[in-house]
């Protein structure tokens, strides 16, 4: 059996077609029709909800991480701000806040979902206002592993201090809160199409935009703030951010597979409930609730005993299970236990702590079939 991957990029046939057609007509820069499509598409898949939002828009970017940068700065956020983001994620939620000029305030999660708390974002937001005089400038939770965040608590708490939402979807793609699209509930989301995500375009990302005026400021911010002058006029720092028409071929291809994609996922997690859950001491992260459609992206557990820890040993579990040639990982380490976020605010509660010492990442993939599941159960038991 081939060495099994937690995610691996998987291709519908319809990529080289959408590339080849770049080629011929020689749109191989930027912008074209390949990034108008997959736009197109893209916005088709966050407005299908069965929610009033119908009216958002999308544009495709270079990265996910580009995407969360253009969204602080549509958000006004600058120097001297303050952004209350999700700790239990990957660095890249943050690290754009920092780009800005602006400091990370971090805010543990809760252990039904593994995002953001709301009680302790209010707790966040009043102690912020508080100690430094000034309202966050916005917030940013995250869907960790595709599971939808308890995004109307969110909301609500952030209509009341009126701070904008930035939604990291990265992971989230095709997730579901009460049918609504993640990504779609804040003023702004982020969709990220790097090689591993939910479906890929090589690299890439998308920022969901609540009007076409914002889709315009944004483009404009993507393409090196250029004026519109006759010659190269620049009243605005930009950037380079746009995804290449090479590269939105791949993903109008992997857009005729995408409900597939997370058919697939969520299937793998239905086989780990069913065959792992009867384990002692073995819990299956699952939706905690039924308004939660989780895309599954990878299916986690968590250990209930005391030796399976990264102090214990998780790490040389990992590594028996590599050896079997099953790909795992730990979670996420959170944001405020990370050395460059030491001098952070941080309002924790021990969740992300606690599920970052005893989860496991496991294989979730395209390519991982019943017989595949079946050989990582067998070996997880095997070496328990
Ligand atoms: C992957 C990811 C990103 C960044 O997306 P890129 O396309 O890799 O830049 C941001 N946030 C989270 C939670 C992610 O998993």
């Amino acid at each position: 059996m081939d060495r099994i991957y937690l995610c691996l990029a998987h291709m519908s046939g319809k990529e080289q077609q959408y590339i080849q057609e770049a080629f011929d007509t020689n749109w191989v820069v930027p912008l074209g029709p390949n990034v108008n499509a997959f736009e197109s598409d893209l916005a088709t898949f966050v407005n299908c909800s069965d929610s009033a939002v119908k009216t958002k828009e999308v544009v495709a970017l270079s990265a996910g991480t580009a995407a969360i940068h253009l969204g602080l700065i549509m958000l006004g956020v600058d120097k001297g701000d303050e952004v209350i983001c999700q700790s239990f994620t990957f660095a890249a939620s943050a690290n754009p806040v920092v780009y800005q000029g602006a400091t990370p305030v971090f805010v543990d999660s809760e252990v039904g979902t593994y995002n953001m708390d709301p009680q302790l974002l209010e707790e966040a937001i009043k102690d912020r206002i508080a100690k430094t005089g000034k309202k966050p400038k916005a917030i940013i939770p995250v869907y960790l592993y595709g599971m939808p965040a308890r995004i109307d608590e969110i909301m609500e708490i952030a209509h009341r201090y009126e701070i904008p939402v930035l939604e990291d979807a990265a992971e989230g793609f095709g997730s579901r809160y009460k049918g609504q699209v993640c990504g779609t509930f804040g003023e702004y989301g982020v969709m990220s199409f790097n090689g591993n995500k939910m479906i890929t375009t090589s690299g890439g990302g998308a920022l969901i935009c609540p009007n076409e005026e914002a889709k315009k400021r944004v483009m404009f911010y993507a393409t090196q703030a250029r004026e519109p002058f006759p010659y190269y006029q620049h009243e605005k720092i930009g950037y380079n951010y746009r995804m290449s028409n090479i590269c939105a071929g791949i993903g109008r291809g992997q857009m005729t597979v995408a409900d597939e994609h997370v058919k697939h996922h969520q299937w793998v997690h239905q086989q780990y409930v069913e065959k792992l859950g009867g384990i002692d001491g073995i819990i299956v992260h699952s939706a905690p609730a039924s308004e939660m459609e989780s895309n599954y992206w990878l299916s986690t557990i968590r250990f209930e005993d005391d030796k399976h820890t990264i102090e214990g040993n998780l790490l040389s579990f990992i590594d028996a299970l590599s050896t079997a040639g099953i790909e795992t990982r730990p979670l996420w380490k959170p944001m405020h236990a990370q050395p460059v976020y030491k001098d952070a605010p941080a309002y924790t509660n021990g969740v992300s702590e606690r599920m970052f010492s005893c989860g496991l990442c496991l294989p979730s993939g395209p390519y991982v079939k019943e017989e595949e599941i079946d050989y990582i159960v067998k070996s997880i038991k095997a070496h328990l």
